[in-house]
């Protein structure tokens, strides 16, 4: 990974080319894109290339680097039964609202800072869609005038968009090593999360009604946990007979 040494000042929102936003402390790969749901102990997982990367406010690392996070450990994003995806605002009350400032927990492809859940005045940082006092790249100036990335409670949870001048570059290296040898526990689940809570009102209505009703009710696939090894990010789950591919 090569980065800009000195960021400068924040300039445009710039889109992401691929899914690598930066790299964390301990060299895992900071990714931005669609959740899917299917985290290990540590809250990472492979990509469709092996390469295994966080997303999502990482646990292993956070509690090393001592930050604080939720109660409910690595499972913040599952519901209490451990057989559901939570709804977003559940997932962001795991958290506390406020904690110790965050330390750098890695820098992104700009060259800017990344900091984790709690900004400099000790506030749990929210994404901007969420309320959070953060910019549409999950970016704030501190009170010095340093811009930085937070990793935020609720989506996008790592930076979506890059607003360095210039954007630096990661090549990807595979490798068929199992890390560790014995395979990393993993929770999959195969339900996407509830949305929010509309806080507008709708501005038109059906015109017509369903004219049937369901005969079934919808089905998920429970907690289920498996031994694979990290770099086999392929994973299949058998539901309601049909096999689903995740990855
Ligand atoms: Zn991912």
């Amino acid at each position: 990974m090569t980065i800009p040494a000195e960021p400068g000042a924040p300039d445009a929102a710039k889109e992401i080319e691929g899914d690598v936003v930066g790299i964390l402390g301990n060299g895992v790969l900071l990714d931005s894109h669609k959740q899917t749901w299917s985290y290990d102990s540590c809250n990472g997982h492979s990509d469709t290339k092996g390469q295994y990367h966080y997303h999502i406010p990482p646990l292993c690392l956070l509690e090393e680097m001592g930050v604080e996070f939720a109660d409910s450990g690595s499972s913040w994003w599952i519901n209490a039964n451990g057989t559901a995806v939570r709804d977003y605002d559940s997932m962001a009350s795991q958290f506390s609202e406020t904690g110790s400032p965050s330390p750098i927990v890695g820098r992104a492809l700009d060259g800017y800072p990344i900091y984790a859940l709690y900004d400099e005045g000790g506030d749990l940082q929210r994404s901007a869609e969420y309320g959070g006092t953060v910019d549409e790249c999950n970016g704030k100036l501190d009170s010095a005038g340093n811009y930085g990335y937070y990793i935020t409670a609720d989506p996008p949870f790592a930076p979506s968009c890059l607003k360095g001048k210039d954007i630096g570059y990661f090549t990807y290296h595979t490798t068929n090593i199992r890390c560790p040898a014995t395979g990393i526990s993993n929770t999959i689940l195969t339900q996407k999360p509830p949305t929010s809570v509309p806080t507008s009102v709708p501005t038109s209505v059906p015109t017509s009604v369903p004219t049937s009703v369901p005969t079934s009710v919808p089905t998920f696939v429970s907690g289920a946990s498996s031994e694979y090894p990290s770099w086999n990010f392929l994973v299949f789950v058998a539901a309601a007979g049909a096999a689903v591919l995740l990855f």
